[in-house]
């Protein structure tokens, strides 16, 4: 099995087979620190929706009609051919992305785990049987599928990203349509078709749509997609949200983050340090639940400045693909560029860099920062680089009104040495999540993981929240003996 199969080239995945598009369009696939074209995706039009459409319409009701059981078969089906091509999944996540290859095992762990969670929760989605009002009526609230849901995802955990929202929703006995990003239009979409197709997933169930603007608004209009499942930037969901709530679709949206690490004065320094470098730099900072702020009490301030900048001083910086190093290349030229204008823009408002600041090519060197502004962009907007900003607080009370002065809601952690007096702090903070003592980048398959504010918008993804997500109820009532009204 090469990195690439050859039916995935310049193709569409669409009623059970991979195919060329209507028009023939194709998307380059990049390898992300030599910029050599490994893959060559199609490129989906509007008539390919319009089939892709058409053949999950007449296979969704079938399916949903399965036993529980035969759908987590399949499920079980794609986790084990996950397993068999780990090796191939390993090497395109790294060169579609850029990241070394412990996120590449870690995104096909947590992947094989979406699969499994997703198996047991075919025979999970109960309904109940309600009291009723009415004498011999017989009240239902039983769970259907959404029907047909649009995937829409981004390129920094293809594989993950999507089959958190593939797997379950196949579960529950819905059609999905993907459109994965055109930075990854493989490990986060035709490789993930050839799982399915190993399994043994019936046609029209599962299908992938590589493109961009074009194709994710179309699978956001079209009136037989039920339900949108967007992951990606504030900006693009805030208009998709617009446009949904005028044909009064359903949404799901997980967004970005400007997410706070806060360092209280009787944290474990290296413990700090090491949580403070890990939360803010892993993946080039290109992440959702990246640490985007430290907020440090000033006890422990100048050593931990001097502590995660030599740590970033000590980080090597390369090809992931091909040298054995701790951060790779920036996705693209235009993120690389926005983040470094971000960094500028903060030195010229009186922000000192201690380590780092620089770039050469693709890579941009871990990087710490103090004396920022609260005011700075670099401060108040995500920056997704591998740039830690520090401000410095007197007390737990600045701390949680610092780190709750952000239109965003993802994640916040907090390090202390005293259990209780994190808790008490984090409960004071404004996100989905909170983790006392840990990094701020966590996930779980069977955790309720998201945002509020403008990180996010409808439910949660992982466990039980999933059955929320991807079904509707419906009450069903049956009456016995004849009815009597009026007329
Ligand atoms: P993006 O918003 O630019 O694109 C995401 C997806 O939307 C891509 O597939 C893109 O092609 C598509 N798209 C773009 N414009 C569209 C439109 N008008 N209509 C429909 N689809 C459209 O995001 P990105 O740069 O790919 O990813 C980075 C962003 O994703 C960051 O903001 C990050 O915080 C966020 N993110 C959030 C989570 C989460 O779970 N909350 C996870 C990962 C990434």
């Amino acid at each position: 099995m090469g990195t690439v199969d050859e039916a995935w080239q310049e193709s569409l995945f669409t009623n059970g087979h991979f195919h060329r598009p209507s028009a023939g369009g194709t998307i380059p696939v990049r390898d992300k620190a030599s910029a050599e074209i490994f893959a060559v995706a199609g490129l989906a039009t509007e008539a390919d929706v319009e089939l892709a459409v058409a053949a999950a319409r007449t296979a969704q009701p079938a399916w949903s009609e399965r036993t529980y059981a035969e759908r987590a078969a399949v499920l079980r089906g794609a986790a084990a051919a996950l397993a068999d091509r780990a090796k191939q999944f390993r090497d395109l996540i790294i060169r579609e992305t850029g990241c070394i290859g412990g996120k590449a095992d870690y995104e096909i762990g947590a992947a094989a785990s979406e699969l499994v969670e997703a198996a047991g929760l075919a025979s999970r989605a109960t309904g109940e049987v309600l009291p009723s009002g009415h004498a011999g009526r017989f009240s239902l609230s039983e769970r259907v599928p959404v029907g047909l849901v649009g995937a829409i995802t981004p390129w920094n955990f293809p594989l993950v990203l999507g089959m958190r929202v593939i797997a379950p929703a196949l579960a529950l006995g819905n059609a999905v349509l993907l459109k994965p990003s055109p930075e990854t239009p493989v490990s986060g979409g035709l490789a993930i078709a050839a799982l399915f197709e190993d399994a043994g997933l019936p046609a029209g169930l599962f299908q992938v749509l590589p493109g961009d603007v074009e194709v994710g608004q179309r699978l956001v209009t079209h009136p037989d997609i039920a339900m949108i499942h967007f992951t990606g930037s504030t900006k693009v969901g805030r208009q998709i949200a617009q446009t949904a709530g005028g044909l009064l679709k359903k949404v799901s949206l997980e967004l970005g983050g400007n997410n706070a690490l806060i360092i209280l004065d009787d944290a474990d320094l290296d413990q700090a340090a090491m949580i403070g470098a890990w939360s803010s730099f892993h993946y080039q900072g290109q992440t959702c639940i990246t640490a985007g702020r430290h907020i440090v009490q000033r006890g422990i301030a100048d050593a931990y400045a001097a502590a995660l900048a030599a740590r970033a001083d000590a980080i090597s910086v390369g090809n992931t693909f091909t040298e054995d190093v701790g951060l790779g290349p920036m996705i693209n030229s235009v993120q690389l560029e926005r983040a470094a204008g971000m960094l500028a823009e903060a030195v010229s408002e009186g922000a000192a860099v201690i380590a780092g600041g620089t770039t050469d090519g693709p890579y941009f060197r871990p990087t710490v920062v103090r004396e920022i502004s609260r005011s700075s962009r670099l401060w108040t907007d995500e920056i997704f680089a591998p740039v830690a900003p520090i401000l410095v607080v007197e007390d737990d009370d600045e701390a949680v009104a610092v780190a709750n002065d952000t239109e965003y809601g993802l994640v916040n952690s907090v390090l202390t040495g005293d259990t209780y007096r994190g808790i008490r702090l984090a409960r004071r903070l404004r996100a989905g999540m909170v983790h006392v003592n840990d990094a701020t980048p966590q996930d779980e398959a069977l955790a309720p993981f998201g945002g509020i504010g403008q990180s996010g918008l409808g439910g949660r993804s992982g466990g039980d929240s999933n059955i929320e997500e991807f079904t509707e109820r419906r009450w069903l009532t049956v009456t016995e003996g004849p009815a009597h009204y009026p007329y």
